[in-house]
């Protein structure tokens, strides 16, 4: 058993303990509080929190950093990406351990990370990460959903198992799967998380609501525009909900077009939004109204998409600009967002996420400045990986 004590510790799961201390015994957090006067070992001027929790990526995508140019139109940065992507196969696997351990020297304990291929399974495997995976698919026109889903769920059958690598399967949204591939994916899944692309584009609100738009033109011209396919004159939240999606275990990434209806029915059914503002910015999405997620009761997490749509892993960097964007929401909010939220929405909420006896010890030390008094404020000006380490059990 350890027992650190560091100048702040962040429970999350309670209000930040000044000179507190956590007991670590083999892998596991024994206990946290106050400091009860036994023998410790002191780190001095850290804060000690949960390892950060990154709700969205792909890190399959690594080797694209850099190469796909931020672009004025969604459509036309997706259609950018695609045409670069098909230059390579399979994907490369260095940048992927690379992107890992990057992410790891940067605090992610946790990692919601899509994959087509299940390419980062085998470099996750060999690293600390923890991950759901989210094996994603795509078909407007597919002319056998449940082939479809069968194949990705063999391709899950077949991968080594292990406790904390957990696959499950995602619809890509909902200008990428037809109506008959979205009800396959919500059978096939079961009751494990689902995620989906959704409200990302102002031009996915506009192709739901009359067929029209780049979704569309861009969908003609991979050949894949399914004529059968009649515009739900509806919003991205509303359709989803059409095909019993709308529930707990929904993770809707990015809703930077979400109502305020659309959130509050997001809220009411506990589903949970994703916010990855950086990427939102370098796509062309436009910026998230992330004030109005918290405002809505949502459950809020924080990704950073992947590499072809920003410049680092580093989620303490995507913590700034939630905080640029999001002046008015308490710090330890947006902190809880960053851990337990993740986790809760990850399915990972018993084991991380937030430092309570029996879980995970997967901890960090983030250097602090002298005489910090916000601790928790501090947290969300930019973390650089150089101030943190992680706690050795
Ligand atoms: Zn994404």
């Amino acid at each position: 058993m350890i027992r650190y004590r560091a100048a702040w510790v962040l429970p999350i799961a309670g209000p930040p303990i000044r000179g507190g201390v956590v007991a670590v015994d083999g892998e596991l957090i024994a206990a946290v509080g106050p400091h009860d006067g036994g023998a410790v070992e002191d780190l001095g001027g850290v804060a000690i929190l949960p390892g950060v929790v990154n709700a969205h990526t792909h890190l399959e995508l690594s080797w694209m950093r850099g190469r796909v140019p931020p672009n004025a139109s969604m459509p036309a940065w997706a259609a950018s990406l695609m045409a670069l992507r098909r230059t390579v196969s399979p994907e490369p696997a260095e940048p992927i351990a690379d992107a890992i351990r990057e992410a790891r020297r940067a605090g992610t304990s946790l990692v919601g990370d899509v994959t087509n291929t299940f390419a980062t399974y085998e470099p996750l495997l060999d690293s600390e990460l923890s991950a759901a995976l989210f094996r994603e698919l795509l078909g407007f026109s597919a002319a056998d959903p449940d082939a479809v889903v069968r194949v990705a769920q063999d391709q899950i059958a077949a991968l080594t198992p292990v406790a904390w690598l957990r696959p499950s399967l995602a619809p890509h949204a909902p200008y990428s799967v037809s109506p008959a591939l979205m009800r396959a994916i919500g059978r096939g899944n079961g009751d494990r998380p689902l995620s989906i692309h959704l409200g990302e584009s102002a031009q996915e609100v506009q192709f739901l609501r009359d067929g029209t738009g780049e979704w569309r033109a861009l969908l003609e011209r991979l050949g894949v525009w399914n004529a059968a396919w009649t515009p739900p004159a509806c919003g991205p939240v509303d359709y989803l909900d059409g095909f019993g999606l709308v529930n707990e275990r929904l993770i809707a990434v990015h809703g930077v077009q979400f109502t305020d209806g659309e959130l509050a029915r997001l809220a009411a059914a506990a589903a949970t939004v994703v916010t990855c503002p950086r990427s939102n910015r370098w796509t062309g999405a436009g910026a998230p109204p992330i004030e109005r997620f918290y405002a809505s009761g949502a459950r809020v997490a924080i990704g950073t998409d992947s590499l072809a749509s920003v410049a680092d892993l580093n989620l303490f960097a995507e913590l700034a600009e939630v905080r640029r964007l999001a002046p008015g929401v308490p710090a330890s909010r947006i902190l809880a967002s960053a851990t337990l939220a993740g986790a809760q929405a990850l399915g990972f909420a018993s084991e991380l996420g937030s430092i309570e006896p029996g879980k995970r010890a997967d901890l960090l030390a983030v250097r602090l400045p002298a005489g910090c008094s916000d601790v928790e404020e501090y947290l969300l000006g930019g973390i650089e990986p150089g101030d943190i380490r992680w706690l050795d059990a």
